[in-house]
């Protein structure tokens, strides 16, 4: 686990508060804003959601201590969803209120299917209260321009991912062609009718189309990249005057997060692997 835990950390800030803080810090150096996420989800149990919840508490007074410029996102399991929509959206709405009295901006990740219609539900709900709360959208998922349509007609900021879960082919397209059509036809979308919304994908094709559809369509946006991955483009995008930001997760439960990592791009698994023999 060691030297699993040393490999992580390409993508993970760490398991603590101060581990995440300096990581954010550092990005900032770099000209990119963090969005801070503490690690966690499949939570059931109502003491565990609150102790997440005060964990963001901590999170954004650090936050605001380091001078740290950058968000939150959080999971919408790691808030209770599971326990009940109606309970989650009591915990995100105190997290919301936390986000929005530091003039930060909140965004809800978005988990596996069986949470989707739970998460728009409560997105909808907080965002009734503040505009600079995001939700992250997968282009994998084929009701995904239905919702899509719905939520930029509210004027929804969206994150447009190309979807991190494993889901059956009812529900989503599972070829990595028709999935980057998709996220190719949601992002044309965003740039008609979006609003500050993000780009959340590492592929040079997806971030080529989004400079060429802004000069068509300028409108505010921003590029988002994980830690530890593609640190030459994020340079290059900052240098070409992009905004720029970069999700710092961190927390001793990483192991989910690292397998979803590891499981979307076979080669990294192979460098692990090479690098846990020479070690
Ligand atoms: C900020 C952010 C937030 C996210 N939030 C969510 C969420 O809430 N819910 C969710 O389901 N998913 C989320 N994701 C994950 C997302 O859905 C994808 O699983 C993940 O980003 C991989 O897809 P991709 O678009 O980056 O491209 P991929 O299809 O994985 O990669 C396409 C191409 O990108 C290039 N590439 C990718 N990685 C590297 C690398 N390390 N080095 C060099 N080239 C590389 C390669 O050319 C590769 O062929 C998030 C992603 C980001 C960036």
């Amino acid at each position: 686990m060691g030297l699993l835990a040393r490999f992580a950390r390409q993508w993970v800030a760490g398991e603590t508060r101060e581990d995440a803080l300096r990581v954010a810090k550092a990005a900032n150096g770099r000209g990119i804003d963090a969005i801070v996420n503490h690690l966690g989800e499949h939570l059931r149990d109502t003491g565990a959601v609150e102790a997440t919840l005060g964990e963001y508490f901590a999170l954004l007074d650090g936050l605001d201590e380091a001078g740290v410029r950058g968000c939150v996102s959080a999971k919408p399991t790691q808030f209770g969803i599971l326990i009940g929509r109606e309970y989650a959206f009591s915990q995100l709405l105190q997290l919301l209120d936390a986000v929005k009295a530091r003039r930060r901006a909140l965004w809800i990740d978005m988990e596996g299917t069986s949470t989707t219609e739970d998460t728009i539900w409560i997105y909808e709900r907080l965002f009734e209260r503040y505009n600079r709360v995001g939700l992250c959208v997968q282009a994998n998922l084929r009701r995904t321009a239905e919702d899509l349509g719905h939520l930029l007609a509210l004027g929804a900021r969206i994150r447009l991912t190309k979807g991190a879960y494993r889901e059956t082919p009812d529900l989503a397209f599972t070829s990595r062609q028709a999935i980057d059509r998709q996220f190719l036809v949601h992002l044309e979308a965003l740039f008609r009718g979006g609003r500050d919304f993000a780009v959340g994908s590492h592929d040079g094709r997806m971030i080529a189309r989004a400079i060429e559809l802004s000069s068509a369509w300028p409108t505010p946006f921003e590029f988002q990249f994980l830690q530890g991955v593609r640190e030459p483009l994020k340079a290059d995008l900052v240098s070409r005057g992009y905004r720029v930001l970069e999700y710092v997760p961190y927390g001793p439960n990483w192991l989910p997060y690292f397998s979803r990592r590891l499981r979307e791009r076979p080669r990294n698994a192979i460098i692990m692997l090479r690098s846990l023999v020479t070690d």
